[in-house]
């Protein structure tokens, strides 16, 4: 894949009330093409499917299809058997109006998944459809520890490609792992697509005395700009993507994209003091062992509550905590249906007070 250094990503959209923003999206997107960009990332989860449907409503219907990069993945985890990648892609191809993908994803390879894929013929399905001119590049989302990235890749070199969460705050990380995902991704010489840059808003959302640093070295330059530049400065990357929700958000992309500046020595250093700022503030020491999650009888996904409270408290980044604790809760119990138990805390290496964290966050969330 050719360096596209911006990518739009359309899994924060701007809405009004309960449903996107249509008219707003239309205006980002125009300003987003003619400013020289034109990669578009969607998925089957994002806006329970109306992100993928937008992407038909806002760009297909009116650019020309050659003019744009539109890119869909795989939700893995409703796989069963090989018939269902069939049910899903043609969903996709339905709700997009694409008529083929530029490229395509597995979508979040991690845990058990990465077994489920092998057993229901997924890496067979993309070849197949790359060899009907249904998607020109494939590749995958990946979401777990380095040394599983290396595995996959190792068996499947046919991946064009990796997308990794990278950002400076998850750099040095030992559940995210960034940097040694990063390190595995060059070894294997992969072109990488860079998610959560700005790790889900929290990065453009320090607080002041964190990111007094970076404002007393460029005090017109965003906290966003300084994460998206970090990533920007690594080799091997060829693109970045950003979940943009509004036109503002958009004119500072573009901006420093249409400019852009590699961090030099200096910069770097500013980069590290704040990343060890925010390792050093407060927050709830939840090592995400998840040694609390079998034994809950309402099936409380804890850690991640905990994560979406952590957001909300060290960042003040009250969209992405809600963003965090939504994805937490589709499918698991919410924060108030605990009923003090007690078998999580039991459990808690950290010994950490769950009960009370959960009333905070359902307060919070709620
Ligand atoms: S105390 Fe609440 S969160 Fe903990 S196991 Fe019981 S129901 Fe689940
Ligand atoms: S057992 Fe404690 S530290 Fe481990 S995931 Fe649960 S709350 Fe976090």
């Amino acid at each position: 894949m050719a360096r596209m250094p911006l990518g739009f990503g359309l899994m924060r959209l701007p809405k009004t009330g309960d449903a996107l923003d249509t008219e707003m999206i239309k205006k980002m997107v125009d300003r987003f093409i003619q400013s020289g960009f034109r990669y578009f990332d969607t998925a089957h989860p994002y806006h329970d499917g109306a992100s993928e449907k937008v992407m038909r409503e806002a760009i297909v219907e009116r650019y020309p299809r050659e003019d744009v990069w539109l890119t869909t993945k795989m939700p893995i985890w409703e796989i069963k058997e090989y018939a269902d990648h069939e049910k899903y892609f043609q969903l996709a191809l339905d709700r997009t109006g694409a008529g083929y993908f530029d490229s395509y994803l597995l979508h979040n390879l991690s845990e058990d998944r990465i077994e489920n894929c092998e057993k229901c013929g997924s890496w067979e399905f993309l070849r197949e459809m790359k060899a009907k001119g249904l998607i020109r590049h494939y590749g995958f989302s990946f979401h777990d520890k380095a040394e599983r990235l290396d595995e996959i890749l190792t068996k499947h070199p046919e991946a064009e490609f990796v997308q990794l969460q990278l950002n400076y705050l998850d750099w040095e990380s030992d559940r995210i792992q960034s940097r040694r995902c990063y390190e595995v991704a060059r070894k294997h010489q992969k072109p990488i697509i860079v998610m959560e840059p700005v790790k889900g808003g929290s990065l453009a959302t320090l607080p002041e005395k964190i990111r007094a640093p970076l404002t007393a070295y460029a005090p017109h330059a965003s906290a966003a700009s300084w994460a998206l530049r970090f990533v920007s400065s690594l080799d091997g990357v060829v693109l970045v993507l950003s979940g943009m929700s509004n036109m503002a958000q958009l004119e500072d992309n573009i901006r420093l994209m249409s400019d852009f500046h590699p961090l030099n020595a200096e910069e770097k250093a500013l980069v590290e003091q704040v990343r060890v700022a925010i390792e050093h503030t407060p927050s709830i020491p939840c090592t995400r062992c998840e040694y609390c999650v079998s034994g809950c009888p309402e099936k409380i996904d804890i850690p991640s509550v905990l994560s979406a409270l952590n957001t909300y408290q060290v960042f003040e980044n009250v969209a992405g905590a809600k963003a965090t604790y939504g994805w937490a809760t589709r499918r698991n119990g919410k924060a108030s249906a605990c009923r003090a138990c007690g078998a999580c805390e039991a459990q808690c290496p950290q010994h950490l007070n769950i009960i009370e964290l959960l009333k905070k966050a359902a307060s919070v969330f709620e």
